[in-house]
């Protein structure tokens, strides 16, 4: 696999300018093959300063805060054609920093892009509200930018998460300063030159990369920063959320998962294994929605889980750019370290590792941060394996007796993000997924996704909506007009309404 070694470092964007002369980098690793792939300039909290005030000024003005719905529709359809014009370019970044396969890389372009063109279609259509009155007055409700927006995003799927957050603040007409997760920063740097290439103000998208730590509370507690829209860990989120909890400015949290994905005996069993297969091993595990722990009826419970081993084996760990690779590297070593850790614990504590547990050994892989698809068993839902989010391919495989067995086990986590049935009963279906704690539920499916349908999480997996016409209002608020019909005035306490 070839690498882009590429000299100069690769600037960030504020304020429509490319900032090149940066005193700190970040040096990019291909988890794929070790090899450097380029170096990109790191923002420290002084260039968060600037990207904040100039998201702030670009917001403020009229070009851009009263551009009327259909004009920015232009905009943001020509994002969409711009991204699919460079969709090698775009997938080939994530593909060589988080070392996702390329064929789900070039898809991530694809639904970024059409999440674009929904928000375009969203924007000119969603209307005000005129509201019920209860005096001679006409009541109405309108909806506005927040202002500055701080965008903040993980490794394992920058360009599908980014294009969320992106394309609906953008389509609620904010400014934004948007800090991408340090191994994947260039994605959304692309992004920051499509948007001002289709005609986005200078200013308005702000694009600053560097760590979290360095600059992440920099950037959420910045007195001008409105809104913070942020996809990470549970831990890091609540952090967030404290500190927008102190400034009481709201913060949309995607968060982490360890999802039950459960199948009863009188489910069509094919396709449930092919399902369970690819919840969890599709992305090489780093899928805030994957299938992670598997609930399966006891009296089927050895069936399912050898047809998930033999798919399991089957499937094709290269790399990332190999023609028909299934499964990738980890986006990186310290993540490699940490599944290699939690299994080699399971195994200490006597469960079962059933298939993997262990790096590959083809030689071609050996210099990249690649791990086996494993499936764990003999272990309990209180296991520790079974509760940490793992983020890696690794499957928890858990029976269970009978549907209050399931449900105990399936809601006893801290998580609350996705989840799968398997059943022919459609009442069980219906009973079971309104008795999940879950943003979402799959039934007889697994990770179906729409830019239509709102995505979030219960519990410790997150606050708020995004995408779906949910998604756009988060990215607004709320604004109550009362219009005065009377030629006297009419209102006040003393008047029962
Ligand atoms: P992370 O929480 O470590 O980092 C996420 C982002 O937050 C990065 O850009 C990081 O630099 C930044 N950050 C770190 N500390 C910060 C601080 N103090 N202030 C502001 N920003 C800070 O997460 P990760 O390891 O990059 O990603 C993996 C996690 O993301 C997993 O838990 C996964 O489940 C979750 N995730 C959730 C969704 C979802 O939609 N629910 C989607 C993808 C990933």
């Amino acid at each position: 696999m070839s690498t882009a070694t590429d000299v100069r470092p690769v600037p960030f964007l504020i304020g429509g300018e490319w900032i090149k002369d940066t005193s700190s980098h970040i040096t990019h690793v291909n988890p794929a093959t070790g090899e450097v792939n380029y170096q990109v300039c790191a923002g420290t909290e002084s260039d968060i300063d600037a990207a904040v005030k100039s998201a702030h000024e670009a917001a403020r003005k009229p070009a851009w805060r009263n551009m009327l719905p259909h004009v920015r529709a232009q905009i943001l359809n020509k994002i969409a054609d711009l991204m699919l014009e460079r969709s090698d370019l775009l997938a080939r970044s994530q593909m060589l920093e988080n070392g996702k396969v390329w064929k789900e890389c070039k898809n991530q372009v694809i639904n970024g892009a059409a999440t674009f063109r929904y928000c375009a279609a969203a924007i000119e259509t969603l209307g005000s509200e005129i509201t019920p009155p209860r005096g001679n007055y006409l009541a109405m409700t309108v909806y506005e930018p927040w202002g500055v927006v701080a965008a903040i995003t993980p490794w394992n799927s920058p360009i599908t998460l980014t294009c969320n957050k992106i394309a609906a603040a953008l389509a609620a007409g904010n400014g934004i300063v948007l800090k991408p997760a340090s191994y994947t920063p260039t994605s959304g740097i692309e992004l920051g030159r499509i948007a001002l290439d289709a005609g986005v103000p200078p200013g308005v998208f702000n694009v600053v990369p560097g760590a979290g730590s360095k600059i992440g509370d920099a950037l959420v507690s910045h007195p001008l920063v409105r809104m913070v829209s942020f996809t990470g860990g549970t831990e890091v989120g609540r952090r967030i959320s404290e500190m927008a909890g102190r400034k009481i400015i709201p913060a949309v949290l995607e968060l982490g998962g360890k999802s039950p994905h459960i199948i009863f005996a009188d489910a069509d069993l094919n396709a449930a294994a092919d399902a369970a297969t690819v919840a969890i091993f599709e992305g090489t595990g780093q899928s805030c929605t994957a299938g992670s722990r598997l609930f399966v009826e006891r009296k089927v419970y050895d069936q399912v889980i050898s047809m998930i081993m033999e798919r399991a084996r089957a499937l094709r760990v290269d790399l990332p750019d190999a023609p028909g690779a299934q499964l990738g590297p980890s986006a990186s070593f310290s993540q490699r370290d940490f599944i290699e850790k939690m299994v080699d614990g399971a195994r200490k504590e006597g469960a079962e590792i059933l298939i993997g547990g262990l790096r590959p050994t083809d030689p071609r892989l050996a210099k990249g941060a690649f791990y086996m698809p494993t499936i764990v068993a003999g272990i309990t839902n209180k296991s520790n394996i079974a509760q940490q989010e793992i983020f890696g391919p690794v499957l928890c495989a858990m029976p269970f007796d009978n549907e209050d067995d399931l449900m105990q086990q399936a809601n006893d986590i801290s998580y609350g993000l996705a989840s799968g049935i398997w059943t022919a009963d459609y009442k069980r279906a219906w009973r079971v997924a309104r008795a999940l704690d879950a943003g979402m539920v799959w039934i007889n499916t697994y990770k179906q996704f729409s830019t239509a349908s709102p995505f979030g999480g219960f519990k410790d997996s997150g606050l708020g909506r995004e995408k779906g016409l949910q998604g756009i209002r988060t990215y607004q608020q709320v604004k109550t007009m009362f219009w005065s019909m009377s030629d006297t005035f009419d209102g006040g306490f003393s008047i029962a309404k």
